[in-house]
């Protein structure tokens, strides 16, 4: 079995519309899938009236604040009319533009003017991510490639990486719950945290109502998914799957092979 729970449209950095990530999920024999746009589930107004086999999952991708850690909550099976879940994408998304013309101000100095009127300029859909500045600074000149963008300009301990008030990790655990949602630790080894820091997080994690965390998440060496299996068994978590998938020329490939977690309970 073939099974997807994070992946990203247009409506967040993702390339593709839900329809055609839909379309592509067929073509890869994915049988259930998520679109997990980061801070919001507008892609679920666009698919509405789909018709597809594959089990469709309501899901999102909230950015949260843990200890002035940026960590990312996956939340599955999500009602997406939930007004809890409204309340909070729309708090993220004014922290999203606020955040967006802080970083713009910071790449000033590096030669990158207006660019969110330009950012705009180039997209339909107002959600402005660290992506989208990686994209201006390459079409720039100003940096040689999306690689040289993060690790210059945008990535961790960088310019471009401000510190925002995303919603706090305890209070987005609270959303996913009264949204009626799963809540699932995303890619728990991307955030590059001491052993120990990382078992305070999961911890964390569960204490505030936590059930899942990613065991692969994209392409993944076959070590860490064996390192995450454990984790997953001793804090004894429900196992999820996904590529991460944004676009068809980048490193994923839509979908997950569901015998690559066998023996784990999963949070379908
Ligand atoms: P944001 O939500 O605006 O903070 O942007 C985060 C997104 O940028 C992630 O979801 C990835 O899609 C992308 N991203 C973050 N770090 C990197 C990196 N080092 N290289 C490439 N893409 C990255
Ligand atoms: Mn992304
Ligand atoms: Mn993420
Ligand atoms: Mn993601």
């Amino acid at each position: 079995m073939i099974v997807d729970l994070h992946t990203h449209s247009y409506y967040s950095d993702g390339s593709l519309s839900p329809k055609s990530l839909i379309k592509l999920a067929e073509q890869n024999a994915v049988e259930m899938l998520s679109i997990t746009d980061h801070d919001n589930v507008d892609a679920y107004h666009q698919i509405k009236t789909v018709q597809t086999k594959i089990k469709i999952i309501p899901g999102i991708e909230f950015s949260t604040s843990w200890n002035k850690i940026g960590i990312h909550i996956v939340g599955l099976n999500v009602d997406i009319q939930s007004g809890y879940l409204l309340n909070a994408i729309s708090y993220q998304k004014k922290i999203r533009l606020d955040r967006a013309e802080i970083i713009a101000k910071k790449m000033e100095k590096f030669g990158l003017y207006d660019a969110i009127e330009k950012i705009k300029l180039g997209k339909n859909v107002n959600q402005i991510g660290r992506p989208d500045f990686a994209q201006l600074l390459v079409a720039e000149g100003i940096a040689k490639d999306w690689n040289q963008a993060f690790k210059k300009y945008l990535g961790s301990g960088r310019a471009g990486d401000v510190k925002n008030d995303w919603l706090d990790f305890k209070a987005v655990l609270k959303v996913i719950k009264l949204s009626g949602g799963v809540p699932v630790l995303a890619h728990p080894l991307y955030y590059k945290l001491t052993n120990s820091k990382l078992k305070r997080l999961i911890h964390d994690f569960k204490l505030y109502g936590g059930e899942g965390i990613e065991v692969i998440n994209g392409f993944q060496n076959p070590q860490k998914t064996e390192y995450l299996k454990g984790i997953c068994t001793d804090f004894d978590l429900k196992a999820s799957i996904g590529s991460d998938f944004h676009a068809p020329s980048k490193w994923t490939k839509l979908g997950c092979k569901v015998s690559l977690i066998s023996g784990l309970k999963t949070v379908w």
